[in-house]
C-alpha cells in the first residue's frame, strides 16, 4: 500500500472531460451559453423530467424552488433533523421556518409517519433528503401533501440516477433538486439543477436564477441575433450554471450510471465483508419498496461499547493511518443558530442525535480498487484490535 492519503471521495475525470473544458475555455464562451443548453436536455432526457434548470449550487436549487412557493414568515416547512445544512438553510433564506422531525434509525431516511405529527394549518411543504443515495418512501408523503394541500420539494442532492418503484427521482412527483458537488456521484465542479413537473414553478426558477430578467435568452443578448434590452420583473439572484461547469457535466451524465454500478459493487462488498463485525451497524435497505440505491455514500454507524472508543476517536486513528473517513452529518437542529432562533433542543428527535454520534461516511468512489477497499477494512480491524489491546 502507499502511504498516500485515502480521502473518502474523490470525483472521477477522464481525458475527454478535461478536453471538453479546454475547448469551452478555448471558444470564446465560458460562461452561460451553447454548453448549459446541452447539458440542460441531456439532463432532461436522461432523468425523463419535464423541466430540467441547471444552476451554480444544489444549495441555489432549493432556495430558488423554495422561493417560488412566495412563502410568508410564519410559513412552514418540515425538514428532516438529519441533512446537511443546506437543506434547512434555504428554508430561512425563502422567508419561512423550517419544522423539524426525526428520521428513522435504519434507513437514515424521513418517513410519512414522522412528518404527519408536524403538520399544522401553516404547513405548506415537505422536504423528503433522499440520505446516501436511497429514495425515501415518496408514495405516502405525497398522499399526505395531497390530504393537506402541501408542496413537496425533494432533496435529491445524493440522489441521481436513483429509483423510486422503478421510476428516477427526477422522472414523477413534484419538483426535486440535483447537486453536483465534486463529492456527490456526478460533477460540475460546484453546479446542480432542478427538475419539476411545475411549469410556473419552472418559469419562476429561471427567472430568479438570473437577476429576475424575464426571457430564457438573455445571454443571447451579445450574440447578432439577441436585442440589447430586457425586462425584470422580480429582484432575483445570480445563480446560473457557467458553460466551463456544463463542460464537465456534458462527460460525467454519460457515465454516471458506470459510476453509480461501481459504487453499488464496492456497498455491497463492504456490506459482505463487514456483515459480522459487533462494531458496526450497517444500513439497511427498506424491503417494502422497489428502489434502487445509488450509494452516494456508505455509512454504518459505530457501536460504541464494542468499538471501545467515540466515532470521532475512530475518525482521527484512522486519519493517523492515512485513511479519510467522511462524516454526514451533525444533527441540523442541535447547531447554535437553530438552537437559538428556533428553540430546538438536545433530546427533541431521539433517531437523529444517536445517528449524528455515531454515523461515518467509509471510503467509496468509483475509481477505488478492491484492493484498497481491502486495505480500508484490514486498517479498520487493526484499530479495533489496538482499542482491545489497550482496554
Ligand atoms: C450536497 C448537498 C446539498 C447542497 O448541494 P451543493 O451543490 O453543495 O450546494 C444539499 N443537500 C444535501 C442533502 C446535499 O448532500
Amino acid at each position: 500500500m502507499t502511504n498516500e492519503f485515502l480521502p473518502f471521495s474523490k470525483p472521477t475525470i477522464d481525458q475527454a472531460t478535461i478536453d471538453e473544458v479546454v475547448s469551452c475555455l478555448k471558444s470564446g464562451w465560458i460562461t452561460t451559453g451553447p454548453r448549459v443548453q446541452k447539458f440542460a436536455s441531456m439532463l432532461k432526457e436522461y432523468l425523463g423530467a419535464k423541466h430540467a434548470l441547471p444552476l451554480l449550487s444544489g444549495t441555489a436549487g432549493l432556495q430558488l424552488s423554495l422561493m417560488s412557493l412566495n412563502l410568508k414568515p410564519e410559513d412552514e416547512v418540515i425538514v428532516p433533523a438529519f441533512t446537511f445544512i443546506a437543506s434547512a438553510n434555504t428554508v430561512v433564506h425563502a422567508g419561512a421556518k423550517p419544522v423539524f422531525v426525526d428520521v428513522d434509525l435504519a434507513t437514515r431516511n424521513i418517513t410519512a409517519e414522522l412528518i404527519e405529527p408536524a403538520i399544522t394549518k401553516k404547513t405548506r411543504a415537505i422536504m423528503p433528503v433522499h440520505f446516501a443515495g436511497l429514495s425515501v418512501d415518496l408514495d405516502p408523503i405525497y398522499a399526505l401533501a395531497k390530504k393537506y394541500n402541501l408542496r413537496v420539494i425533494e432533496d435529491a442532492a445524493q440522489a441521481i440516477g436513483a429509483t423510486y418503484k422503478n421510476k428516477k427521482i427526477g422522472s414523477f412527483g413534484d419538483t426535486q433538486v440535483f447537486s453536483f458537488h465534486p463529492n456527490k456521484n456526478m460533477t460540475t465542479g460546484e453546479g446542480g439543477c432542478v427538475t419539476t413537473s411545475d411549469d410556473e414553478l419552472a418559469h419562476q426558477v429561471e427567472i430568479l436564477r438570473f437577476h429576475g430578467i424575464d426571457r430564457t435568452d438573455a445571454w443571447n443578448r451579445f450574440s447578432k441575433s439577441g436585442s440589447q434590452h430586457y425586462d425584470v420583473s422580480v429582484a432575483g439572484f445570480k445563480y446560473n450554471m457557467m458553460d466551463i461547469q456544463a463542460a464537465l457535466g456534458l462527460h460525467q451524465l454519460p457515465k454516471l450510471d458506470e459510476f453509480n454500478q461501481r459504487r453499488t459493487q464496492l456497498a455491497c462488498r463492504y456490506l459482505e465483508k463487514l456483515k459480522n463485525w459487533p462494531q458496526f451497524d450497517l444500513p439497511e435497505d427498506p424491503t417494502h419498496y422497489a428502489h434502487v440505491h445509488i450509494w452516494h455514500l456508505f455509512n454504518p454507524l459505530l457501536n460504541l461499547e464494542q468499538a471501545r472508543m467515540t466515532r470521532d476517536i475512530f475518525l482521527e486513528k484512522m486519519k493517523d493511518k492515512n485513511i479519510g473517513i467522511g462524516f454526514h452529518y451533525d444533527a441540523v437542529h442541535l447547531f447554535s443558530y437553530y438552537q437559538k432562533t428556533f428553540g430546538y433542543e438536545a433530546g427533541d428527535f431521539p433517531n437523529t442525535e444517536n445517528i449524528a454520534s455515531r454515523i461515518m461516511s467509509l471510503p467509496l468512489f468509483p475509481t477505488m480498487t478492491e484492493s484498497i477497499q481491502d486495505h480500508v477494512i484490514d486498517t479498520m480491524q487493526t484499530v479495533f484490535e489496538e482499542a482491545l489491546m489497550h482496554a
